[in-house]
């Protein structure tokens, strides 16, 4: 699952990006993830990985992670070439949701690239790139499907569909605003749209605003989000950066001086999971206590092929016990005794928080 941080140039998405890849993966452990200097994996946070790790002793853990995209070089014109800004256009269609960063913050050290500071219009502009780089997409697709549409009547459902959403696109409206039947929703996913992808917006604000002072910028990005029927949360990427140079003690008592009790990147990791519709089952024995991301709703044997393909292949069946039972009596073995380790078989629908064994044939 990759996350694609865009924004205009000095809102601080570098700071955001370099915080979260700080707070340190070891890249070892995800051969899946892409080797860039503008890609970052950022654990996912989970308690219950430590628990686990205590009743094994394995010394071991490895807590899922997200992939994070520096899409720096988006600024007005992009859709048009300025700036290199179809490359970084392309970037985006390649991430499952986008983190759009914007600047709620007043520094006159940090130079805002319109001068003035200004969320409603900063977020109209990086959104009117992706709508006009939209409308070209919608417009090259409708005149493919045209040429194939005698032959084969279901294209017109297709040509309805862009021709739809082309208006709204054409109101400066992005496609997520419009709701769709599963069934078309399939159709438009097939688009690849930039303004169909799940955002996030973050934020990014002073210090005194994080410990709670009123901050109008703010209010105007949750307006604009709720309009859109999409989330924002509130960090500041700055304290984000000096938190991830922290140990852990340290971070707690930084964190309790802020009146807080998660980091902003925890938030934000949480907060994208949840986007995504992700969920955690876990893995735990002598060797490693381990977290693996799934899309709620995943069957077992495709959970199994998340760990490798043989065991989706070779599936028979699925131990599981839920992790707070098997915390709570602190060993397999009882939980077993105790009825509460189940077995599942190819139709179970893995649950976050699953411990699970699998049975497998080679
Ligand atoms: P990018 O161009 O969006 O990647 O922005 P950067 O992350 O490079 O940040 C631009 C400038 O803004 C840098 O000098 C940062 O130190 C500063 N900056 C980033 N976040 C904050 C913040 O939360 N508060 C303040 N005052 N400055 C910030």
């Amino acid at each position: 699952m990759k996350l694609g941080i865009v924004g205009l140039p000095n809102v601080g998405k570098s700071t955001l990006f370099n915080s979260l890849t700080k707070a340190g993966a070891e890249a070892a452990n995800y051969p899946f993830c892409t080797i860039d200097p503008n890609v970052g994996i950022a654990p996912v946070n989970d308690e219950r990985l430590i628990q686990l790790e205590k009743i094994y002793e394995s010394g071991k853990v490895i807590p899922a992670v997200i992939e994070f995209v520096d899409i720096a070089g988006l600024v007005k014109g992009a859709s048009k070439g300025e700036g290199l800004g179809n490359k970084f256009l392309s970037h985006i269609r390649e991430v499952d949701a986008i983190v759009h960063v914007v600047r709620c913050f007043d520094d006159s050290n940090v130079v805002h690239v319109s001068s003035k500071v200004d969320p409603i219009n900063d977020i109209e502009t990086i959104n009117l790139e992706l709508i006009l780089s939209d409308l070209e997409i919608l417009e090259r697709r409708a005149s493919k499907t045209a040429k194939s549409v005698k032959a084969d009547k279901q294209l017109q459902k297709e040509l309805d569909l862009i021709e739809m959403i082309k208006e709204r696109l054409e109101q400066g409206l992005c496609a997520r605003t419009i709701s769709f039947e599963e069934e078309d929703a399939v159709i438009v996913r097939s688009f690849n749209l930039l303004t169909y992808k799940p955002v996030l917006y973050a934020a990014n604000v002073d210090e005194e605003s994080l410990a709670g002072a009123d901050n109008e910028y703010v209010g105007q990005v949750t307006r604009l989000a709720s309009e859109e029927g999409s989330e924002v949360f509130t960090v500041c990427a700055k304290i984000e950066e000096e938190i991830a140079e922290l140990d852990d003690d340290e971070k707690k008592m930084f964190l309790n001086e802020l009146g807080v009790s998660e980091s902003g990147l925890e938030r934000l990791i949480a907060a994208s999971y949840k986007l995504l519709g992700l969920i955690s089952f876990l893995t735990a024995g002598p060797k490693e206590v381990r977290a693996w991301t799934i899309q709620d709703g995943t069957k077992a044997p495709q959970a199994a092929g998340k760990i490798h393909s043989d065991f989706e292949r070779g599936f028979i069946r699925a131990e599981i016990v839920n992790c707070g039972d098997l915390v709570r009596l602190g060993n397999y073995n009882l939980a077993k005794e105790k009825g509460l380790v189940r077995l599942e078989g190819k139709e179970y629908t893995v649950k976050d928080g699953d411990v699970i064994l699998f049975r497998f044939n080679v």
